[in-house]
């Protein structure tokens, strides 16, 4: 990383929201839902399945809770007309994890039914280190009633492996794996990129030869070399691509080649479709993995006069 991208990722926060706004909307649909909904049908067109997120986080009073989960629903009116197959994601503490794991808990489950209704699938998100135990509970105390909750493991944790086993333990398990966006101290997790990559596939290993089925999230072309070279030994690369136990998924915005690359060899792929006016914290954490982060910002900064 060079000395200005260093400033550049330390000081995001400082940059006027207009600003940042114009570097940012790459990972954002839009500020409605019917952005979302148009981004989902033309991804649709192009052979992608999607994943629709309601941005938003660190919800701290149960009446923003429930504001969360009513968008949600909202989304789930609207959907059917634009795509069936697209998984509703959400995170823990938008749906209001830290006002209590009951609360979120019933907002859940209420979604979770009234997707399965539609046939659909929701994606419970794993969020900061503090947050993991509230959301497992919350996956745990749910996922036999509501056999279309998914949960999210990080790779780069110390405790994902035990993690995996005691959900596998468990049944029937659906799984996005990520390296993991929050980074968390040394004490508890891998640091370099390399040991949280050889985590993931050790992950990803044993997720698939314990019968789960795995969405495979990440945009480095090196491990999912590797990982295809897993798919290919355990023969699981072969039938229809939206029949296999594995899909690979990646984020609006963020390499779009490699997404085409995945689709035209035949393997499933979905886009993270997030939208809605709480855009800053989300593309905060994107914009400081994005490797070209100088060249973006400053060309913003000089065409902004600011
Ligand atoms: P990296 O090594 O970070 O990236 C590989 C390459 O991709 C980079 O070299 C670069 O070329 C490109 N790249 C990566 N990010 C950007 C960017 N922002 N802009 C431009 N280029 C980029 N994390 C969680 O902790 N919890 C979640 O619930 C969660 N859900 C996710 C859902 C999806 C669908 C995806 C794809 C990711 C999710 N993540 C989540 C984020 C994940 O943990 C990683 O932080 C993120 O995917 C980057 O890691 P990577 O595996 O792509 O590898």
């Amino acid at each position: 990383m060079s000395l200005v991208d260093g400033l550049l990722r330390a000081s995001l926060p400082l940059i006027p929201r207009r600003v940042l706004w114009t570097v940012a909307r790459r990972y954002v649909a839009g500020d409605e839902l019917e952005d979302a909904l148009g981004v989902v049908a033309r991804l649709r067109g192009e052979g992608f399945g999607t994943i629709l997120d309601v941005l938003g986080e660190g919800v701290e009073s149960a009446a923003h809770a429930r504001a969360a989960a009513a968008e949600y629903h909202r989304a789930l009116v609207r959907l059917p007309a634009v795509d069936a197959h697209t998984v509703v994601s959400v995170k823990p503490t938008h749906l209001g994890l830290s006002v209590g794991t009951e609360l979120c808990s019933e907002l859940l489950s209420e979604l979770c039914a009234a997707a399965a209704a539609q046939g659909r699938r929701v994606r419970l998100e794993m969020e900061d280190a503090p947050t993991i135990d509230g959301t497992l509970a919350v996956f745990s105390g749910l996922r036999e009633r509501h056999p279309n909750l998914g949960c999210v493991l990080q790779a780069r944790l110390f405790r994902t492996r035990d993690d995996v086993d005691r959900l596998l333990a468990g049944g029937p398990l659906n799984v996005r794996l990520v390296k993991g966006i929050y980074l968390e101290p040394a004490s508890i997790a891998w640091t370099e990129d390399r040991d949280i990559c050889r985590s993931y596939l050790e992950l990803a290993r044993r997720l698939i030869d314990g019968g789960a089925f795995v969405g495979l999230a990440t945009h480095d072309d090196l491990l999912g070399d590797n990982l295809l070279a897993l798919l290919r030994e355990r023969g699981l690369d072969r039938g229809p691509p939206a029949a296999r136990r594995y899909e690979f998924q990646l984020l609006l915005g963020v390499r779009r080649e490699l997404a085409e690359t995945w689709r035209d060899a035949g393997h499933h792929v979905r886009i993270y479709v997030p939208y809605g006016r709480e855009w800053h914290a989300y593309s905060l954490r994107r914009l400081r993995r994005n490797p070209q982060i100088a060249r973006h910002v400053l060309r913003a900064l000089v065409a902004r006069g600011a």
